[in-house]
């Protein structure tokens, strides 16, 4: 693991500027989450940290690494994409391994890894299924172990539960915060929900048209909030 640093980070897509200067050090192991409103630019910043989008301006390290030209591949960091994009003609057992065997490891391997991460994520009974046969919070451990088993530096999730029901969002919460303390890696996170920022986050990022308009935990943007957008959004008692 390693700690993750945004140095004057830009991103200019032709001449709109849509983040503008962001510094922000992500310790190891914290669930940090970016939140604000549709737009601010949650995913353009996501997306440069995982390097599936250039950096325009600014630096981005990881530990002592400068990451900011390195491919995707190079960063050691996980997008865990949504549930539903899970291979269905798969077992869980080969959606898991799936990334191992594309970069040709060996058999025994990658069932090792593939049994590790199932533990680690109570998968181990469903090994042999397809996701159709899966509740929703099974498959999204799927998506999150298909991520595990190339042990990762960090997690990064965009808006994970945005497509469930009310109820399911409730449990996967749950299972989120659940594995973070169990896994105790470094979980970057955006949403545009402030209740699951304020329920999942250590601290948390709110971002206002590509800037950063406070940083902190969530009790202290709740107590303290820096100014009426941060009070707004966080839905602080003025
Ligand atoms: P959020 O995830 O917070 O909703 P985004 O990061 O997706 O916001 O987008 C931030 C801004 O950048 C928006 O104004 C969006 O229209 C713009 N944007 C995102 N991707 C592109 C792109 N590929 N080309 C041009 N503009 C983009
Ligand atoms: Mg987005």
């Amino acid at each position: 693991m390693a700690s993750i640093e945004l140095q004057a980070v830009e991103k200019w897509f032709g001449n709109v500027q849509v983040i503008k200067g962001v510094d922000l050090k992500i310790e190891e192991g914290e669930f940090i989450i970016f939140v604000g409103p549709s737009g601010c630019g949650k995913s353009t910043l996501l997306r440069m940290i995982a390097g599936l989008e250039e950096t325009s301006r600014g630096k981005i390290f990881v530990g002592e690494r400068d990451a900011t030209a390195e491919p995707p591949s190079k960063r050691g960091l996980a997008m865990v994409f949504q549930s539903y994009a899970l291979y269905p003609h798969m077992s869980v057992r080969d959606n898991v391994g799936f990334a191992l065997k594309a970069a040709g490891e060996p058999k025994d391997e990658i069932a090792k890894k593939v049994d590790e991460a199932a533990h680690v994520l109570k998968l181990t009974d469903y090994l042999d299924r397809r996701p159709k046969d899966l509740s929703g919070g099974q498959r999204q451990r799927v998506a999150i172990g298909r991520s595990i088993v190339r042990d990762p530096t960090a997690f990064l999730f965009d808006e994970p539960l945005s497509n469930l029901d009310a109820a399911l969002r409730v449990e996967m919460r749950y299972e989120l915060a659940k594995l973070h303390r169990s896994l105790e890696s470094t979980m970057i996170y955006v949403t545009h929900d402030q209740v699951e920022a304020m329920t999942l986050a250590d601290r948390i990022v709110v971002l206002e048209a590509g800037k950063i308009a406070q940083v902190g935990s969530p009790k202290e943007l709740y107590e303290r909030p820096g100014n009426l957008f941060v009070a707004q959004f966080i839905g602080s008692p003025k």
